[in-house]
């Protein structure tokens, strides 16, 4: 194999997996390194027990928090990334969190880029990704220059009540956008079965829309792309002025190997591609690779999130509960002038996941129980924005360990949403007190773990001394290091981040192709 390449790539997740996917057919010679193997296809993908109770597909690795406690993060080295274990819910952020949004609890910045900068690479990313929903349902959302290239998936019985119910209440539910291989008008051909296990679980058939079908598996059908797994890149080094990254330095089979090329791109992840980057300090950037403004592993966001379970009196089968969404209260709710979030179903409870989420409080309830609560459960997903503090962040120790300094913001606008969450179920026959709070039997012991919406590592900007990468996504101090993850969000918003990862890719490939002739 050669050590000479075009392009390398750190991480195969939704950013580099999809920037592989881009660049692919140039020609060029690129060299894609995983840390992870490819998640095996196995029965167990789809084993609740297994997923949530064993953490079969959690990956060992160990982080500590501010108070130096060790924690297991919920991370996953795979081929694909997290989006192996992702719901594919694949949202745009509104325009307006492009701007400066301001919050109860401070500012959201402004984006060096606006929604009409970013608006072809969503809809490229739509299309690449192949997403099933509907534009023009939802009020809050941004123009958009072509429709999804599949229809919404359909609400199952339970979902399309709940949807009616909130239009007579004066809501305004919309078919939340989904990367599933679901062809509803040709079953039983589509590949996809729409059964409960896509949130938080691998799809068996490879019917969901992740980084690996969309994005490495592509891209590897051109010769001129390579995949190294269980190949964990150590640190970058560079010539001697530090301008220039001329080595990637990488465990692979039990050696340390060096690779180079003429760009090197980390999509590591926004807590790795920062640990990366802290890892490579040298003489010419003795805080770390591209840390003359001290970015590097500041702001680091991951979404003030809920997960609700409520109880209605009829059962809840349905199988695929991902179809439906609300944004009503995504900037203020009445009489509350400031941005609220998004509502969203997330994936169908059972008793398994149940008992995996908490198993101290569930220790003692039969399984029957469990079960008869899981049929009726309906369960939400609530999003604030957080806030890019620059005290929350990553750093390491003199052993190179990860530690995760995270203080909630925006909890006021949370509470809110759960309150505006509440008053609706009182509105579509689900009374308050049916309404478990999730936290209460998930495992929430240790919150700063629950990593899967992780950004903000190393912000995009317009100046050098704020930020880490310039709009290009390349880091402002070195001419060929760019970073291509959540990382370079400056604000997360309050929907899904994985599209704006995905359509950031395409952006960042493109000038990438156009750089590389
Ligand atoms: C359970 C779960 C559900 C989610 N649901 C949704 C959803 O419905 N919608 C949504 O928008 N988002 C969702 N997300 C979040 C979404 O998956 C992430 O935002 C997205 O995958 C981030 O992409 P990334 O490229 O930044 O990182 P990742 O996808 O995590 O990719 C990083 C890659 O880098 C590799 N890597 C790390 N360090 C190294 C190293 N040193 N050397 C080599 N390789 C390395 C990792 O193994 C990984 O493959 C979910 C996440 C989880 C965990």
């Amino acid at each position: 194999m050669p050590d000479r390449f075009d392009v390398i790539i750190i991480g195969t997740g939704a950013g580099g997996g999809t920037l592989a996917r881009t660049l692919a057919p140039s020609g060029k010679r690129i060299l894609l390194l995983e840390r992870g193997d490819y998640l095996p296809r196995e029965m167990e993908n789809w084993n609740p027990a297994a997923v949530f109770i064993d953490g079969r597909y959690i990956s060992p690795d160990t982080w500590y928090d501010e108070d130096g406690n060790a924690f297991q993060p919920q991370v996953h080295y795979f081929v694909g990334g997290a989006t192996k274990l992702y719901g594919a819910a694949l949202y745009r952020l509104r325009p307006q969190d492009f701007g400066e949004l301001k919050h109860v609890d401070g500012i959201a910045p402004a984006w060096p880029l606006t929604y009409e900068d970013f608006e072809p690479y969503y809809t490229k990313a739509e299309w690449l990704y192949e997403v099933r929903g509907k534009h023009g349902e939802d009020p809050t959302e941004g123009p958009w220059s072509k429709q999804y290239p599949w229809p919404a998936v359909s609400h199952e019985p339970r979902i399309q009540q709940l949807a009616d119910d909130l239009v007579k209440a004066g809501y305004h539910p919309f078919s939340a956008p989904c990367g599933i291989a679901l062809d509803e008008a040709k079953r039983p051909a589509s590949l996809c079965i729409r059964c409960t296990w896509c949130d938080g679980y691998p799809c068996l058939v490879h019917a969901k829309s992740d980084a690996e079908t969309m994005g490495v598996r592509p891209a590897l059908e051109h010769d001129n792309v390579t995949l190294l797994t269980n190949a964990q890149v150590l640190r970058l080094e560079t010539d001697p002025g530090g301008r220039t990254v001329t080595g990637v330095v990488t465990a692979h089979d039990g050696a340390d190997e060096r690779f180079e090329a003429d760009v090197v791109v980390v999509s590591a992840g926004a807590t790795n591609s920062a640990k990366l980057l802290l890892a490579s300090a040298n003489d010419a950037h003795p805080n770390g690779l591209a840390n003359g403004s001290d970015q590097v592993g500041r702001n680091y966001m991951y979404h003030n999130s809920k997960a609700v379970v409520a109880l209605s009196k009829e059962r809840n089968d349905t199988l695929f509960q991902k179809t439906l969404a609300l944004n009503d209260f995504y900037f203020g709710a009445d009489g509350y002038a400031w941005p609220v979030g998004n509502i969203q179903m997330v994936g169908k409870s059972n008793a398994e996941a149940m008992k995996g989420e908490e198993p101290e409080l569930t220790k003692l309830a039969p399984h029957r129980t469990l079960d008869e609560v899981a049929h009726h459960a309906v369960d939400f997903w609530l999003t604030t924005e957080d806030l890019p503090l620059p005290e929350n962040r990553i750093t390491l120790d003199k052993s190179g360990n990860v530690h995760l300094a995270y203080k909630s913001s925006n909890d006021e606008e949370a509470d809110r949403l759960y309150h505006e969450l509440r008053t609706i179920l009182n509105h579509v026959g689900m009374a308050e007190h049916h309404v478990l709070d999730k936290n209460f039997y998930m495992s929430m012991d240790i919150p700063v773990a629950g990593v899967a919406h992780q950004a903000g590592t190393c912000r995009f900007g317009l100046d050098p001394a704020t930020s880490v990468l310039d709009v290009n996504c390349k880091a402002h101090e070195l001419d060929n290091l760019y970073v291509v993850d959540t990382s370079f969000f400056p604000s997360i918003g309050a929907v899904n981040p994985a599209l704006t990862a995905i359509a950031n890719a395409i952006r960042v490939g493109e000038h990438l192709a156009e750089r590389l002739g």
